[in-house]
């Protein structure tokens, strides 16, 4: 049996951030990534230059996930989406989501643009909290008169949180990301979110943290109420004084043997979606570099625009589609719904492929803050009360921020929870203070 002060099990944003702040306050770490490298949903493919997400990704300014890069020392080399565009019936028209683009826009009237501009200025001052109990779905009926601005604001929702059914997600996490988007435009990352992956796993290794890719843990092993340690698929075992599980809901409920834990996570509701990834030899179209589709729950971008993506000359694509956890609908479907996007947007794309992925069910958030689970209050918090020593972290855990903000705001929280306990138990059995959570 081996020995360390913590585990952290899942090497992914979540987790190689728990683990540097542990370390950091001079505890031994180890973590346990199953894949082969790091980075899990924050992965980014390399192929001939092409850097290609899994599924499109933006980085909200301002949010908790710059807090702790910025705290961690981080760079985040980036571009911001600009021209960005709604598409309805067939037509590209200037989404309206500035000023400018408002006045000038085509796609609403007179009217509509002092609705739309009204109801605009009333979601940037409302906090985020006070509507977590409201649906999106329910405001916008309420509040938008006109046809046109109620498409809008659907898309902008779904854009913004992810969620294909609006009749379930709370308004607190739109508000939340309407809000952050409204001061700061989104980021596009340089060699997409590997960048944040490199830099954190460096980081970590100067940290001390011991990184064991390839290695999957399969038991939290615990007794008495109290973690004991993990055991890993190849019957290796390691004590640890903290077991921190930075991994999706589903795995936490596999590898903890415990029915109360079990019962909780089996009430939360994934998000997800279907993404078609491209890396083309050039763009048809750069005059249509981002769409919201008003008419389809769909979305698209060219990030090669914005950012560092693609050699000279190449292009890369994401298109999404948002899918209702409740009636996720059929995988072939989406895949032909997101190629008839691209051949409205980029036509003669198909004929400039070097690479494409279409990933059909991809998970980008654990949980759903739903309107009926009174949105963050409703995600798990980090201490497991029940079982000492055992500590959750990712986007589906605690009341901070939505998607990788809540990843970094969870990992900053369990990290300071296991701290404070640690330091508590010592002080108890040496009289000695123990360690501190440091940047
Ligand atoms: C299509 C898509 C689009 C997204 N867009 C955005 C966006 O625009 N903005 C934003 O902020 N966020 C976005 N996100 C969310 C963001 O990617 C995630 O919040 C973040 O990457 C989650 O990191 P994590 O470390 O918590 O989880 P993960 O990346 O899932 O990491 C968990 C790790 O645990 C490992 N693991 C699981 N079980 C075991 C085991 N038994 N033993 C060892 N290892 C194990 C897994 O292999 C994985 O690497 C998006 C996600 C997706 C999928």
């Amino acid at each position: 049996m081996k020995q360390t002060d913590v585990v952290i099990i899942g090497g992914g944003l979540t987790g190689l951030t728990v683990a540097t702040y542990v370390a950091r306050a001079g505890l031994q770490v180890a973590v346990f990534e199953k894949a082969a490298s790091f980075g899990g949903r924050a992965a980014t493919q390399d192929h001939q230059g092409y850097s290609l997400n899994r599924g499109g990704h933006a980085l909200y300014p301002g949010g908790a996930a710059t807090r702790v890069l910025r705290e961690l020392a981080i760079s985040i080399p980036a571009g911001s989406p600009r021209n960005v565009q709604a598409l309805l019936q067939g037509q590209f028209f200037p989404y309206p989501g500035d000023p400018v683009s408002l006045l000038s826009t085509a796609l609403l009237k007179g009217a509509e643009k002092w609705e739309l501009l009204g109801l605009l200025a009333r979601l940037a001052m409302l906090k985020p909290r006070s509507l977590a109990s409201v649906s999106v779905q329910t405001w916008i009926d309420q509040h938008a008169r006109h046809e046109r601005v109620h498409r809008l604001l659907d898309a902008s929702a779904r854009t913004l949180t992810y969620s294909g059914n609006l009749e379930l997600i709370s308004m607190e996490p739109f508000l939340t990301q309407l809000q952050l988007s409204l001061r700061r435009p989104v980021l596009y990352i340089d060699g997409g979110w590997q960048t944040l992956v490199t830099g954190l796993r460096r980081t970590a290794e100067q940290a001390g943290v011991h990184l064991h890719p390839g290695t999957r843990v399969e038991a939290v092993l615990q007794n008495d109420g109290r973690v004991r340690g993990i055991e890993l698929s190849d019957g290796r075992l390691y004590e640890a004084r903290a077991v921190v599980l930075a991994t999706e809901p589903a795995d936490v409920a596999r590898l903890v043997d415990d029915p109360l834990l079990q019962q909780r996570l089996a009430g939360l509701t994934p998000l997800v979606v279907a993404c078609l990834d491209v890396a083309l030899q050039s763009l048809p179209r750069p005059d249509r570099p981002v769409s919201l589709d008003l008419d389809q729950p769909r979305f698209y971008s060219a990030q090669s625009l914005f950012a560092h993506v693609a050699p000279a000359g190449g292009a890369v694509l994401h298109a999404l589609r948002y899918l209702d956890p409740m009636a996720p609908g059929d995988a072939h479907e989406h895949e032909r719904e997101l190629e008839a996007l691209l051949d409205l947007a980029q036509p003669g794309w198909r004929d400039r492929v070097v690479r494409r992925f279409f990933l059909p069910h991809m998970q980008v958030m654990g949980a759903t803050p739903t309107a009926n689970t009174n949105g963050f209050a409703g995600r798990p918090a980090s201490r497991v009360e029940h079982i000492s020593g055992l500590y959750l972290a990712g986007d589906w855990v605690g009341q901070e921020g939505y998607l990788a903000d809540a990843s970094f705001a969870s990992a900053h929280q369990a990290a300071q929870l296991l701290l404070t306990d640690l330091a508590g138990q010592q002080q108890a059995a040496t009289g000695r203070s123990g360690p501190e959570l440091a940047a």
